[in-house]
């Protein structure tokens, strides 16, 4: 196993695609430095060294020490200076680096090799005492901190009790002298918690770091961050060790972030942020502001401090034609990191920049327009799960607003809640059911949990690159950062601005687009679907091979769904069309009458607002197909429970509430989700049946009058597992369709096909088949029937399954390829064996999800349906789907530990 790859001088042994053992940042440093650009020479140790030093006890591969040697020698020879050594010391930067970027999860050290010695020698060699000594305190902090676990919180109050003492306000304003004394403050800090002295010796610093960052792999906030983003827990971090190049080298040096284009509206600017004479974590650390890197950035900001463009011409000059490069070169916009040492630039690092899908949708659109990127490879660019942040609402413009405070608009979206000033507030409140915003001075990894429970994020401190503001913008969750007019008293919790205090738990509502923190809850509008959106999701339509419809109950989701393009309805639930106000009664009457005649007296009453909801689903979707399916009520949810409701039944009926209390008992079931419900009931009763066929007809007789298009009507018949089943409900069927459809005189189409949602259905599927104009796999029952697991009692064990690793995903949200894909492939083939061009159709909630939606293109169904807000995910996960289909790959999107090397396969 080669352990070590070594880059430099223009040569590099690795490259881009070789992430899998460089992780991402070893990969681009490989390709940047290939590519001819500055980069500090180094070596990655790859991610398989990461997997070594686990699994074998905290121990690294016995060649590992010699590789990394030989690859300090050669940067020895590059650079001119020596590791350790007394004239010229060569220090390094030692970083994390895993496959997928987990920005902020894992550990850095940086200006490793300093000591009391060589700390002397840089003093001498850069000719800058104050520097050197600024260099070594900043190490043994950070070493202090990663490899030696003290809470860094000690170091920065001993550094702020220094400043106190000194009555200085800023870091640089420390002389010579006064960092000398920090370090000596700092060393004893060592001693004194650990009994141990700081490391002298270079080499024993830099197995601590190595072994630091690959023990971070399995620190908390990254496996919480792993689980989050579904990486797997096997792939590991590669370790990059890098010559230092220094921004803290005096006011011709500095250090900085930028993105190719802007992050959050994705206009082609170069957007970024920098800092003179500091190093990489001042500008993430949020504890000083930035400035500008272009002068159009700046005036936009009203800052008056200089942009890089006016500080340092030549510079900014080199660097826009670098970042231009890299964002060619890689046909995507980047994330780029860079130092300026005594003006001269070096690159640290590049990535695909994480951006808020608003973002995502222009510049895939722009870079398809440009001819940077073809238009499938725009689409196949957004990831799916994001663009419901474009379905979030934002503040009604003509609302009265009552702003507060204004920060940075690091997040877009509007978000009400109450203040909360601890992510643990923010996590208890979530289970609450309650809105918040997390408000805090400024976000650390150790936040993760609570941004993610949190509404919205408002921090005090940071830029538009700060911890805060790009883990919230890859969540998907609004933010506002760097709201420096606002003061937060973290011990009193009060949220203070100019004229006003806030307590914990007042209302707020923050604007991720404007910037704006306001008071009270402000009204919000719906987003607005057109442009690049629009122009996205039309080359998606044009890509897509799977029609997308919709579950729709009610005239409000269909609308809904419309709008947000679906093709029809796959599935209306018409027993959810008898939750609301009276109606709910007639249902119960109808399901507890003793005998045939009680219940035709109901469903005479059901009739007329069955025709009614039917005519006006057949007239928004006209011309569209509409699947109905006959009543499937699992019992409990429609008998009446408190005593009050019995009454009213009761008195409704004409009965007496002691006697209908018996009959509720005599109905009652010990597992009604597998009790008398779907097609059962229909073969019970068949007048239910009668009636459902004659609604449906009669409406589509008045639909299909009043607006002269067609209707396209799909009855579906639920909870089948015997041909026969259908056989009895289809006949009933077609005898009411010939008398409605004769009387009328009106020429109406109309398919039955039967629900697959029960393991004997997938496996008789040729039968069924036989009776069957089409198939629609409910994927809910399937995966409850093929599990025996209950879909209501689901939710007490599977976070436990998923935390113990014995299950990746919840199979309830994403299918489970292996076990239940096995009987809807299984289903489909044996269905098309009987009729070749058998319509295939999912239903169930896996309809919704990109991954599951992977799966229903490789398994050749003819559409999906799903709820209305998420019809737009659908219609782009299934282009998605079928442009990996006809590229023999993966979707880039689906969560990666759910991809198995070889095409379609959930390992569970
Ligand atoms: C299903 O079981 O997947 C389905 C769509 O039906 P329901 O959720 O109504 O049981
Ligand atoms: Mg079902």
């Amino acid at each position: 196993m080669k352990w070590v790859y070594r880059f430099g001088d223009g040569h590099a042994e690795g490259r881009a695609d070789d992430s899998e053992l460089l992780g991402g940042k070893g990969a681009n440093l490989a390709e940047m430095c290939a590519l001819g650009l500055p980069v500090p020479p180094g070596l990655t140790i790859i991610t398989h060294a990461c997997r070594h030093f686990h699994d074998n006890n905290r121990t690294l591969p016995d060649d590992l020490k010699d590789e990394v040697r030989n690859g300090i020698r050669h940067m020895e020879a590059l650079t001119g200076r020596t590791f350790g050594d007394t004239v010229h010391p060569l220090l390094l930067s030692v970083r994390s680096g895993a496959r997928a970027s987990m920005p902020g999860m894992m550990d850095t050290v940086l200006n490793l090799g300093l000591n009391d010695l060589t700390v002397e020698a840089l003093a001498g060699d850069s000719g800058d005492a104050r520097f050197a000594w600024d260099s070594y305190r900043r190490f043994i902090q950070m070493y202090g901190d990663v490899v030696m676990g003290i809470d860094h919180e000690m170091f920065a109050d001993i550094l702020e009790d220094e400043k106190a003492r000194l009555d200085i306000e800023q870091d640089t304003d420390l002389s010579v002298a006064d960092l000398r004394d920090l370090v000596a403050r700092y060393k004893a800090l060592i001693e004194d918690e650990l009994g141990q002295t700081f490391p002298q010796s270079p080499e024993v610093q830099l197995w601590g770091a190595i072994g630091a960052v690959f023990s971070s792999w399995k620190n908390a906030r990254a496996i919480t961050f792993r689980a989050l983003h579904d990486i797997p827990d096997t792939w590991g971090t590669a370790v990059s060790v890098q010559a230092m190049v220094f921004g803290n080298l005096g006011n011709s040096s500095a250090t900085g972030v930028a993105f190719t284009r802007n992050p959050s509206t994705g206009e082609n600017a170069l957007y970024g942020e920098f800092l003179v004479n500091a190093q990489g974590e001042d500008v993430v650390a949020g504890i000083r502001t930035p400035q500008s890197i272009t002068e159009a950035s700046r005036l936009e900001s009203g800052s008056d401090r200089p942009s890089l463009e006016k500080l340092m011409p030549d510079v900014f000059v080199e660097f826009t034609t670098i970042c231009a490069r890299l964002e060619r070169h890689y046909g995507d916009m980047q994330d780029i990191e860079f130092t300026i040492e005594r003006s001269k630039l070096w690159m640290l690092q590049t990535r695909t920049a994480r951006r808020t899908a608003r973002a995502a949708m222009k510049a895939a659109v722009d870079m398809a327009d440009e001819g940077l990127i073809s238009r499938d490879d725009a689409v196949a660019r957004i990831d799916p799960a994001s663009i419901d942040q474009l379905l979030h609402p934002t503040i009604d413009p003509a609302a009265r607003r009552d702003i507060i405070g204004a920060g940075l608009p690091a997040s877009p979206g509007a978000a009400t809640g109450a203040i909360v000033f601890t992510s643990e507030a923010a996590v208890a409140a979530r289970k609450e059911g309650r809105d918040v915003i997390l408000v805090r001075v400024e976000t650390s990894p150790e936040d993760i949990h609570g941004m993610h429970a949190a509404r919205g994020i408002l921090t005090i401190r940071g830029g538009m690159t700060s911890h805060a503001a790009v883990v919230a913008r890859g969540m998907g969750i609004p933010c506002v950062s760097g709201a420096g007019s606002l003061r937060v008293d973290q011990r009193a919790e009060t949220l203070v601005a100019r004229n006003i205090t806030l307590n914990k738990g007042d209302i707020i509502t923050i604007d991720g687009s404007s910037g704006h923190v306001l008071v009270g809850a402000i009204p919000m509008i719906q987003p607005e679907l057109s442009g690049d959106f629009g122009c996205i999701m039309a080359w998606a339509d044009a890509a897509r091979r799977m029609s997308v419809r919709t579950n729709a109950d009610t005239p409000a989701d269909a609308r809904a769904a419309r709008s947000f393009g679906a093709e029809g309805i796959g599935l209306c639930r018409t027993e959810h069309m008898f939750f609301e106000g009276t109606r709910i009664n007639v249902m119960r009457e109808m399901i507890l009458a003793e005998n045939e005649a009680g219940r035709r007296a109901a469903l005479d009453q059901l009739l007329p607002m069955q025709r009614s909801d039917f005519a006006e689903l057949f007239t928004i979707m006209q011309g569209m197909p509409v699947t109905i399916r006959l009543l499937d009520p699992p019992l409990h949810e429609f008998l009446p429970k408190t005593e009050a409701e019995v009454r009213d039944v009761a008195a409704n009926m004409g009965l007496d509430p002691v006697g209908l209390a018996q009959r509720i008992d005599a109905l009652h079931e010990f597992n009604p989700m597998l009790g008398h419900r779907g097609c059962r009931l229909a073969i019970s009763y068949p007048e239910i049946v009668e009636m459902q066929a004659r609604a449906i007809f009669e409406a589509a007789v008045l639909a299909a009058r009043q607006t002269g298009a067609p209707v396209l009507i799909e009855i579906l018949v639920p909870l089948v597992s015997l041909r026969a089943e259908l056989d009895y409900i289809k006949s009933q069927i077609d005898t009411v369709a010939k008398a409605v459809i004769g009387e009328a005189g009106i020429a109406i189409d109309y398919l039955v096909g039967t629900m697959i949602e029960l393991p004997r259905a997938a496996l008789r599927a040729h039968i069924i088949a036989q009776a069957a104009d089409f198939f629609s796999f409910g994927t809910n029952d399937l995966t409850q029937t093929t599990f025996g697991i209950s879909r209501d009692d689901a939710a007490s064990f599977i976070a436990t399954y998923q935390a113990k690793g014995i299950i990746n995903r919840d199979p309830f949200i994403s299918l489970d390829f292996d076990g239940v894909g096995e009987l809807i492939q299984l289903g489909s083939e044996r269905g098309r064996q009987t009729k070749p061009n058998l319509k295939l159709g999912i239903c169930g909630e896996h309809a919704g999800d990109p991954t599951s939606i992977w799966f229903c293109e490789e398994t050749g169904l003819d559409y999906v349906s799903c709820s209305p807000f998420r019809v737009p995910i659908a219609r782009l996960a299934a282009a998605q789907a079928a442009i990996a289909q006809g590229r023999s790959q993966s979707p880039q999107h689906l969560p990666q530990a759910l991809v198995s090397n070889n095409g379609v396969g959930v390992r569970q």
